[in-house]
């Protein structure tokens, strides 16, 4: 019976990569920052998967137009060589997934399997803005930058890093453990994640699943909580259209679509639909609230009342974007289509808002409220399809969950376990669709700074937090998987 650990002292960790990295860049091809006998503290597999990451950075998924069957047979290529067959499903050319499975037996039980799964696009960069180029993998200071460096490479190869280290550790399994790499995230899935539901379910199909989403909250260089994604916002694009006359811009019309549109854009981008509660965002607050200054916690505790909770809603609101986000439904114009020349008045002017709808919540009620406050005839909405569905949340009292609670306990004493619903949609809802217990955990401790990076310029993961979430994930994964 073997059992599998990564011991790891953290100080002497951290002690390393604050002396031995500073400064430091390089661009040598997959090869591992620093060899094994620098630092006898870094496991081998940690050592590994930071090669494997910097091998991921330098594929450029950028989806579109994604390609992602790169980097899929680049994995293949590792899980080849560790004794692991693997199998890579095409979509679309150049596009897919990759899978592949350590078994518990020779009679496996899908409902009992943990599937560890990630995505192998990216979204695009501005490469003008980068500091370092985002396609290098470049070591600087104690970051590796690149796009995917946090979403989604990161976990990515601290997935591959696991499931590999279960392998080599001859680890008894209790469970199957399946790897799973698709693409197309970033653009709603049909050629990644939809396609290996629906095409390919047989070789997925598991109980739980840990995928991106939530994290490790840095706060102070601290770990404040870990946030477990259990349920997601479900977005929807709208167009917003004005149609009027075309004609010399010299003579202006009362129907100019672009006056139109305009005035109907400022309306709906300040509309602030009702605060809703369900019970994960009631539990969020909830295990928030103790964490935060005493004024604030005094509005989060006052949100769900029925004389204070609607100032504490606007308190709170106020505070951040992202509580914002989860206390309403919202609509955010993102897009301006207008006007071919100075002097033509177009026939047409186009918007597109970016809807987020609360779990439940349906499109058509608040498309009408929208129409409603615009008040125009020359205005009209229309969905673009394909519209997503809402899909149920994941337990919190499944093994699965209560095993993310006991391992952290263990690796943050002190830090809370908070349930999340993001404002974000991942790839966990067409999982939660099959009723697998799907939970986001990011598992690097990343702060505010890191984890505004992510679709953004500048995109990095610190080196220590990498090497720590990849000993966390392990933990969790070990702990629910592995016969002691
Ligand atoms: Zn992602």
């Amino acid at each position: 019976m073997a059992r599998a650990r990564i011991p790891l002292p953290i100080l002497v960790l951290i002690a390393f990569l604050l002396t031995a990295t500073a400064g430091q860049a390089q661009s040598v091809p997959t090869s591992p920052q620093y060899p094994s006998t620098a630092n006898p503290s870094l496991s081998q597999i940690q050592i590994d998967a930071l090669g494997w990451l910097q091998g991921l950075l330098r594929i450029d998924t950028t989806n579109p137009p994604g390609n992602e069957l790169v980097a899929a047979k680049y994995i293949a290529a590792i899980l080849t060589k560790e004794g692991i067959p693997s199998e890579i499903f095409e979509s679309t050319p150049g596009r897919g997934f990759i899978v592949a499975r350590l078994s518990s037996g020779s009679l496996p039980d899908s409902s009992r399997a943990l599937l560890l799964m990630a995505h192998l696009d990216v979204v695009g960069v501005d490469k003008s803005k980068w500091t370092e180029d985002p396609f290098a993998a470049t070591i600087k200071d104690g970051y590796l930058y690149g796009r995917g460096a946090v979403d989604d490479k990161g976990m990515l190869a601290a997935n591959l890093a696991v499931f590999i280290e279960l392998k080599r550790s001859g680890a008894h399994l209790n469970r199957d453990v399946i790897f799973l790499a698709e693409g197309d995230e970033e653009a709603y899935g049909t050629t990644g994640m939809l396609f290996a539901v629906d095409k390919h379910w047989d070789k997925i199909a598991a109980g739980y699943a840990i995928n991106e989403g939530g994290g490790v909250f840095l706060t102070g260089g601290k770990p404040q909580y870990i946030g477990v994604q259990v349920s997601e916002k479900v977005p929807a694009n709208v167009d917003v259209i004005a149609k009027g006359t075309s004609g010399h811009a010299s003579m202006p019309r009362k129907d100019n679509p672009v006056v139109h549109l305009s005035a109907a854009i400022e309306k709906i981008g300040n509309y602030e639909a009702p605060v809703q509660f369900n019970s994960i965002t009631r539990a969020y607050f909830q295990a928030l609230a103790p964490l935060q200054d005493e004024e604030t916690a005094k509005w989060m505790r006052s949100l769900d009342t029925s004389d204070r909770g609607e100032h504490a809603a606007r308190v709170i609101s106020n505070q951040s974007p992202a509580w914002n986000a989860m206390l309403h439904d919202t609509a955010t114009p993102t897009v301006l289509r207008a006007g071919i020349r100075a002097n033509v008045i177009p026939s047409e002017a186009r918007a597109t808002i970016n809807v987020r709808l609360l779990p439940g919540n349906q499109l058509a009620p608040l498309l009408a409220k929208l129409q409603q406050l615009v008040s125009d005839p020359a205005i009209q909405f229309e969905p673009q399809l394909p519209l997503s569905e809402t899909a149920p949340s994941s337990s919190l009292t499944s093994d699965f969950y209560n095993t993310i609670t006991r391992v952290t306990a263990k690796s943050y004493p002190g830090a809370p376990v908070v349930p999340l619903m993001s404002t974000y949609f991942t790839d966990s809802t067409p999982l939660r669709l099959r009723n697998v217990q799907a939970y986001g955990l990011i598992p690097f401790p990343l702060n505010d700074d890191d984890m505004s990076r992510f679709h953004a310029d500048n995109e990095r993961i610190p080196l220590d937090s990498f090497h720590k979430g990849i000993e966390f994930l392990f933990a969790i994964v070990n702990d629910f998987s592995v016969t002691k």
